[in-house]
C-alpha cells in the first residue's frame, strides 16, 4: 500500500524570496502537494502568488528554502529539466503559426521525430476538446478557445504538474465560468497535479482540492474550500473568502460574545475578556420583525441577486449584509437574529483600537466632534486644499467627503489611563481586565460607547472610571476601502 508520504509530488520547505531591492514577495512558505491534487494559490493582487508558481517552475530560484520534486531537491534545477508546465494569463501563442506549429513548437525544438510530434497534437488537442483544429489559424479562435491551446502546448510535453497562472483572467465571465467546469473535468480525466493562481475567490472555491490563502508574501490558511469557507483561522481569510461581516468584539463569559450592541451566545469559548473579531456570514442572519430581533436596524439598500436578495441593514453605527429570500423595503425598521452557529470567534492578531469615523462638512472627523486632528490630504492620495479652503482631488475637483470612513488607529500601548477626568480625550468604565503576565490588558467601554483596549503596568478596578490620555502623534488615520 502507498504511503501519504510517497504521494507527495512537490514540497515547499520554508521558501523566501527577497528581490534585490530588497523586498520579500515571498515569506516563509510551506505547503506540500500530493500527486493529482488541484490546489490552488489565492490571494489579492502582489500578495506573491505568481513569484511562489515561478519558483516551482524554476523561472526565479528562492532566497532561501527548498523545493522538492519527489523528495528530490529541484531548487536550482533549470525550468526545461523540470516536469512542470505553465500555462499564463496572457496566452502566449504565435499569431504567425497555425495550431498545429503552436503545440509543436516545443517537440521540434526537442528534435523529435515528425510522426511521433503528429501524435502528441493529436493527443493534446483531443484532451482539450479540440481535435481536428491543427490546420486553423490563431485569430480565428475565440478568447476561450485560444486558452485551450495554451492548454495542450502545456499537455504535450506530458508535465507530472501544470502551473496555470490566472490563465481564465482574460476571458468574458460566461466563458470564464464554461472554462472552470472543462478545466476541472480536463483535471479530474489526465490525473495530472494543478497548480491554479486566481485572486478570485469563488474560482477558488469551485475547483479546487486545497486553497492556500494568501496575503503579503506569506500563507494565511491551507484547507480544503469547505474548512476556508466555514472556518476561516483569521480576520484576512474570512474578509477575503465569501462575503462576511467582521464586527470587533469582546468576549464577557462562558460562549457569551459582545457586538454591534448587543450580546449573544456563541459556540467558542474564548477567555472572558479577549477581544475578538466576529464574524457572520450574510446567509447567517436573519431578518424578523425589530421586536424580535437580537439588534434592530434600518434596511439602507437592497439588491436582487437572483436567488436571493442582498440586504444592508445599519444598526447603530455597524453595516450587517444580509442574505434572504423574502424582500425587504428600504428605510424600514428590521430585528436581527444570529443563532450560535452563525458567529465564528476569531481572536484578534494584532490587538489595535480601530475606530470608524466620517468625516463632517468642516473636513473635521465625526469621531468626538472634531477633536482629533486628522489631516486629510495625508489619508487621501493626491488631495490638497484649493485657496478655497476646498478638499480637491489631484485634477482640482472637489472631493466628496460625505462617504469617506477614516480609521483611528491607536495601539494599546501608547494609551495611558488617568483618575483625573480632565486629562485625557475620552472617558469611560473598565469593563475587562486581564493579567498577561508583565502588563494588564484593560478594555474600557467609553461614554461615546466605543470599547479601547489599553496595556497598562498598574492595577485599577473594574468599574473604575478613567481618562485616557492618547498622544497626538502616536494616533494614525487612513482610509477605510
Ligand atoms: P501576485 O502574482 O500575487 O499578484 P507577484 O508574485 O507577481 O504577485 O508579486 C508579489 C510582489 O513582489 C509584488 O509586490 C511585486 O511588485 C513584487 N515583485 C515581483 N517581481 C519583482 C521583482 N523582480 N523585483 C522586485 N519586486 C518584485
Ligand atoms: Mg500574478
Amino acid at each position: 500500500m502507498e504511503t501519504t508520504k510517497d504521494n507527495n509530488i512537490i514540497e515547499l520547505r520554508h521558501i523566501t524570496k527577497t528581490f534585490e531591492d530588497g523586498f520579500v514577495a515571498v515569506d516563509d512558505f510551506n505547503l506540500t502537494i500530493q500527486r493529482g491534487e488541484f490546489v490552488t494559490f489565492l490571494g489579492p493582487s502582489g500578495c506573491g502568488k505568481t513569484t511562489t508558481l515561478r519558483m516551482i517552475a524554476g523561472f526565479e530560484l528562492p532566497s532561501s528554502g527548498e523545493i522538492l520534486l519527489n523528495g528530490c531537491d529541484i531548487s536550482h534545477m533549470p525550468p526545461n529539466k523540470r516536469p512542470i508546465n505553465t500555462v499564463f494569463q496572457r496566452y502566449a501563442l504565435f499569431p504567425h503559426l497555425n495550431i498545429f506549429d503552436n503545440i509543436a513548437f516545443g517537440l521540434k525544438l526537442k528534435k523529435l521525430p515528425k510522426d511521433e510530434i503528429v501524435k502528441k497534437v493529436k493527443k493534446a488537442l483531443e484532451m482539450v476538446d479540440l481535435e481536428g483544429f491543427e490546420s486553423r489559424r490563431i485569430q480565428t479562435l475565440s478568447g476561450g478557445q485560444q486558452q485551450r491551446i495554451a492548454i495542450a502546448r502545456a499537455l504535450v510535453n506530458e508535465p507530472e504538474i501544470l502551473l496555470l497562472d490566472e490563465p481564465l483572467g482574460a476571458l468574458d465571465l460566461k466563458m470564464r465560468k464554461e472554462m472552470q467546469i472543462e478545466l476541472k473535468n480536463m483535471h479530474d480525466r489526465l490525473g495530472i497535479t494543478f497548480i491554479y493562481v486566481t485572486h478570485d475567490q469563488e474560482e477558488a472555491l469551485t475547483m479546487s482540492d486545497k486553497i492556500v490563502v494568501m496575503s503579503e508574501g506569506r500563507t494565511q490558511q491551507i484547507g480544503t474550500p469547505e474548512d476556508i469557507y466555514n472556518e476561516p483561522k483569521n480576520a484576512f481569510v474570512a474578509d477575503f473568502i465569501g462575503e462576511s461581516n467582521v464586527f470587533n468584539g469582546i468576549m464577557t463569559g462562558k460562549c457569551r460574545v459582545r457586538f454591534c450592541g448587543a450580546e449573544f451566545d456563541c459556540l467558542d469559548d474564548v477567555e472572558n475578556g479577549t477581544m475578538i473579531d466576529a464574524v457572520v456570514r450574510p446567509e447567517d442572519v436573519i431578518i424578523t420583525t425589530p421586536e424580535k430581533g437580537m439588534i434592530s436596524g434600518k434596511v439602507t439598500s437592497i439588491i436582487f441577486k437572483g436567488v436571493h436578495y442582498e440586504i444592508v441593514v445599519m444598526s447603530g453605527k455597524n453595516e450587517i449584509v444580509v442574505q434572504s429570500t423574502k424582500k425587504a423595503e428600504i428605510g424600514s425598521e428590521v430585528g436581527i437574529i444570529i443563532e450560535p452557529e452563525g458567529i465564528h470567534v476569531m481572536i484578534a492578531e494584532d490587538t489595535i483600537n480601530r475606530i470608524e469615523s466620517g468625516v463632517n462638512r468642516h473636513y473635521k472627523l465625526e469621531f468626538l466632534e472634531g477633536k482629533l486632528k486628522c489631516d486629510l490630504t495625508k489619508v487621501l492620495p493626491n488631495s490638497s486644499f484649493n485657496d478655497d479652503e476646498v478638499l480637491v482631488d489631484a485634477h482640482g475637483d472637489e472631493i466628496d467627503t460625505s462617504s469617506i470612513k477614516i480609521i483611528i488607529s491607536i495601539k494599546p500601548e501608547d494609551i495611558s489611563m488617568s483618575d483625573d477626568e480632565e486629562a485625557g480625550i475620552l472617558s469611560g468604565h473598565i469593563i475587562s481586565l486581564i493579567y498577561k503576565g508583565d502588563h494588564y490588558s484593560y478594555v474600557v467601554r467609553t461614554d461615546e460607547d466605543v470599547d479601547i483596549i489599553i496595556d497598562d503596568e498598574d492595577l485599577w478596578n473594574m468599574d473604575d472610571y478613567v481618562s485616557l490620555i492618547i498622544p497626538e502623534d502616536k494616533i494614525q488615520y487612513s482610509l477605510k476601502k
